[in-house]
C-alpha cells in the first residue's frame, strides 16, 4: 500500500508505464535546483533585471550594453550549474524507453549535461554568439573571456543565439516540438509558468490528441486547471525522483 501522499507518484508512475511513449516539456523550474533562478515564481537576479526589460531583442537593438549586464550574471550562473536529480531522472526515463524526448524552453543544457539524448532546445541555448550584421558566429565562453560586452571582429556588439522574447522560434525546433507532443501519449510538464509563448501552447496540442498532462510544479499556472490530468504540486528534483522509484519498484532490472 502507498504511504500518505504516495499515492500521486504511484498515479504518475501507472500513467507512463501503461502508456509508455512519453515526453518531457521543462521550463526554467527544473533548473532551479541547479541555482539558476526562474523567471517567476522565485526571487533572485530576476529582482534586479525586469526580464520584459532585459531580456527582449527590442531591448537588444536598443541598448546591447545594458542587456549584457543581465546576460554576463546569467553566463556565469550557467557555467557554475550542474544537473539536478530531475534532470538525471528523465536521462534515465530516457535510457528505459519510457521517455521519448524533452523538449526544453532552458537555454542551460543542462538536460544533455545530465544524460538525455534527443533533447528539442525550443529557445536555443547559450552556446554560441552571433553577429546580427555579418552573421559572424563565436563560441560563447571563449568570446565571453575577451570581455563584456563581446564584440564582433566587425565591431558589433555580439548577441547569443538564444531566443529573446520578440524573437521567432528557430523553426526545426518547433517542427519537432509540434510533432513530438502531437503524437505523445503522456506529456510531463516540468516548472514552467507556461505563461510565454508558443511554448505554452504544447500542452495544449498534446491534450487535445489525447495524452495524459502530468504537471510538476510547487504553484497552479493556467494549466492546471483547464489541461492537467494530475498535478504534482512538488519541486522538480523530489517529484521526479519519487516517480522514478516508484517505477523501478515494479520494472525488472535491466
Ligand atoms: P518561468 O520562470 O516563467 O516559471 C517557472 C515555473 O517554475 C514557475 O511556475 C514556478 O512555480 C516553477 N518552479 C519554481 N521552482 C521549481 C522547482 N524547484 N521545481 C518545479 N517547478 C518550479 O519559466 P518558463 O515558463 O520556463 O518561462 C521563462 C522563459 O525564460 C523560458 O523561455 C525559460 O526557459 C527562460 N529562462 C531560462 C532559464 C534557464 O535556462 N535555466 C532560466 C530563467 C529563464
Ligand atoms: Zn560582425
Amino acid at each position: 500500500m502507498p504511504g500518505p501522499g504516495e499515492q500521486i507518484f504511484e498515479e504518475a508512475a501507472d500513467a507512463l508505464l501503461s502508456r509508455r511513449n512519453a515526453v518531457a516539456l521543462t521550463g526554467a523550474g527544473i533548473s532551479v535546483e541547479s541555482g539558476i533562478p526562474a523567471f517567476r515564481g522565485t526571487q533572485g537576479m530576476w529582482e534586479k533585471y525586469d526580464p520584459m526589460e532585459y531580456a527582449t531583442i527590442d531591448a537588444f537593438f536598443r541598448d546591447p550594453e545594458k542587456v549584457w549586464s543581465m546576460l554576463s550574471e546569467m553566463v556565469d550562473l550557467l557555467a557554475r550549474a550542474s544537473p539536478n536529480p530531475a534532470h538525471v531522472g528523465l536521462a534515465d526515463l530516457e535510457r528505459m524507453g519510457i521517455l521519448r524526448s524533452v523538449i526544453t524552453q532552458n537555454v542551460d543544457g543542462l538536460h544533455q549535461a545530465a544524460g538525455s539524448r534527443k533533447v528539442i532546445e525550443f529557445h536555443g541555448n547559450a552556446e554560441e554568439l552571433v553577429c546580427l550584421s555579418c552573421w559572424t558566429r563565436y563560441p560563447s565562453r571563449a568570446k565571453i573571456l575577451e570581455g563584456i560586452p563581446p564584440r564582433c571582429s566587425c565591431g558589433r556588439i555580439l548577441k547569443p543565439d538564444l531566443v529573446l522574447f520578440g524573437e521567432p522560434i528557430p523553426w526545426t525546433a518547433q517542427d519537432e516540438a509540434e510533432s513530438e507532443a502531437d503524437s505523445c501519449a503522456v506529456l510531463l510538464v516540468i516548472g514552467t509558468s507556461a505563461q510565454v509563448t508558443p511554448a505554452c501552447e504544447i500542452p495544449r496540442l498534446s491534450k487535445r490528441r489525447g495524452a495524459f498532462i502530468i504537471e510538476i510544479n510547487p504553484e497552479e499556472t493556467p494549466l492546471t486547471r483547464m489541461v492537467t490530468d494530475l498535478h504534482i504540486r512538488k519541486v522538480a528534483s523530489l517529484a521526479v525522483t519519487r516517480i522514478l522509484e516508484t517505477i523501478r519498484r515494479v520494472l525488472p532490472p535491466s
